[in-house]
């Protein structure tokens, strides 16, 4: 049996934003996590000697449980990343998280300009307390990872928010693909970019960020033997749990592995057919990507495939992913010829 080494839990999935291209639907059964289940779930990780933890939600910091697990002696030995929009911290809760040695909080900055922040999220004054968010943590010395999504709304704010990030010695990246809701709700997706919209963010990160690009384009990802994300390790070491307990391969993919309610996290981890299934997905499943040669521009993912077909289907692939990859590696193939043809 795999090594579980790293789970994400969403403490809530209430959130005090209501951010357009958010896979969370937003409906009357947002509910905090319970917290005898929290504690519970806490002491079984304990018990597994976890490596890393992540505290997602919606937004983590609504539970009224939050400051309780971050000073949880677990952490001793385990990584703690906290997923949050920083829009309810304050003075007092960045020193907790720097005394208790949080690992990382990664926050989304959408623009530095509060209007189009502001529009993405629809929580207005939510630009100014996030940036004053990512700052505190910044000055007390708490790793912070600004990612930046990119919508029609913002699709011109990454390079304000990457040098806003530089300035306070932070990393930044444009954030991942956005994906239809966990409910099979697509009207989100009316805010992901269009090919030509997303060529222009990829030409500009090829032109302007180095450090990116030598993360994401560098030679070294393409390697031949490189499988798109999506069948790479899927719940070999991680998985999620959402707010009601269940067990699910990622955040956004609503395919329940295991029931914390009724199971403990050993058996679904050992035990769960579902599971089991979910480990053997290979490339063999994907008979159209065996010999794609846009393989390894690829951001394809079971969720995001599921999300977008209405019965849930994991291994339909959106005609849209299929695009951006050809498109992308024809324009960071172009970009490394004239960058050839310059030196
Ligand atoms: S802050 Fe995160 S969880 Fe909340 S609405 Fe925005 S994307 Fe969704
Ligand atoms: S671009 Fe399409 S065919 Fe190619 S690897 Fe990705 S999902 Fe598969």
């Amino acid at each position: 049996m795999p090594k579980l080494e790293r789970i994400q839990i969403e403490l809530t999935s209430r959130c005090n934003e209501r951010c357009i291209h958010c896979y969370i639907p937003k409906n009357d059964g947002n509910q905090d996590m319970d917290s005898g289940l929290l504690w519970s779930i806490l002491d079984q990780c304990w018990g597994m000697g976890l490596e890393q933890i992540v505290f997602s939600g919606g937004e983590p910091m609504l539970h009224p449980d939050f400051w309780k697990i971050i000073e949880h002696e677990i952490w001793n030995n385990c990584k703690v990343r906290v997923f949050s929009n920083l829009t309810l911290l304050d003075d007092n809760l960045a020193d907790e998280l720097k005394k208790w040695n949080v690992h990382e909080v990664q926050a989304s900055l959408y623009s530095v300009i509060p209007a189009i922040h502001d529009a993405v999220t629809k929580l207005p004054g939510s630009c100014e307390k996030t940036k004053r968010g990512i700052e505190m943590l910044a000055g007390k010395g708490v790793p912070v990872f600004v990612s930046c999504p990119i919508t029609k709304i913002n699709k011109g704010s990454y390079p304000d928010v990457l040098s806003f990030a530089r300035q306070l010695k932070l990393r930044s990246v444009p954030g991942d693909l956005i994906m239809a809701q966990s409910n099979r709700n697509s009207g989100n997706l009316e805010y992901r970019l269009n090919i030509v919209e997303a060529m222009q963010v990829i030409q500009d990160v090829l032109d302007n960020d180095t450090a990116y690009d030598a993360e994401r384009f560098s030679p070294e990802y393409h390697n031949p033997d490189t499988i798109p994300r999506c069948v790479q390790n899927v719940c070999e070491s991680m998985i999620c749990i959402n707010a009601k307990g269940e067990v699910v391969p990622s955040p956004e993919w609503h395919y329940v592995l295991g029931d914390l309610n009724k199971q403990t996290l050993k058996d679904i981890w050992g035990k769960s057919s579902r599971l089991k299934r979910v480990q053997s997905i290979s490339l063999e499943d994907f008979p159209k990507c065996q010999s794609c040669h846009n393989i390894v521009f690829c951001g394809m993912g079971l969720g995001l495939n599921a999300n977008e077909n209405k019965v849930g289907d994991p291994f339909v692939i959106p005609t849209h992913i299929c695009e951006l990859a050809e498109a992308t590696r024809k324009l960071v193939h172009s970009h490394r010829s004239k960058q050839k043809e310059t030196a």
